[in-house]
């Protein structure tokens, strides 16, 4: 788990590398997202984007983080309220979510015993897909 702040040269070079233009507000709001421990919502990313002075329309904050999401960039987590909220942990680990309070677990061995106990069961396209797991207390 890394535990030090990404810098916006380091964000930037993460989205080029996904294959999109590391605009400055692409970057600002990857790296909200990846220097946050607290998955947080859009209403979130929106309040941390004012108050970095930058205007982001909710629409273009909820477009952008579509856009990373198919870049493969974040990940979606529903809290138990069903409201959406955003990794920037794309390797596997489990949530654990308590209310509107999601901690991650990690567990490096879980996610290869749940592929090797699947193998056999799984169609072949659904060999590689993104296992999530997630529990709601
Ligand atoms: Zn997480």
């Amino acid at each position: 788990m890394e535990e030090r702040e990404y810098t916006h040269e380091e964000v930037a070079r993460l989205i080029r590398r996904s294959g999109l233009r590391a605009t400055l507000q692409r970057t600002a709001l990857l790296k909200i997202i990846l220097n946050s421990k607290r998955h947080p919502t859009a209403e979130m990313l929106m309040k941390k984007i004012k108050e970095q002075g930058l205007h982001l329309s909710m629409g273009t904050i909820y477009n952008t983080l579509e856009c990373f999401e198919k870049h493969h960039l974040i990940i979606r987590v529903h809290d138990e309220n069903d409201v959406m909220r955003y990794d920037g942990n794309t390797d596997f680990h489990i949530h654990l979510v308590d209310h509107n309070h999601i901690s991650d677990l990690f567990d490096r061995e879980l996610e290869d015993l749940i592929r090797k106990k699947l193998a056999d069961k799984l169609p072949q396209d659904m060999q590689s897909a993104r296992i999530e797991v997630t529990l709601y207390k």
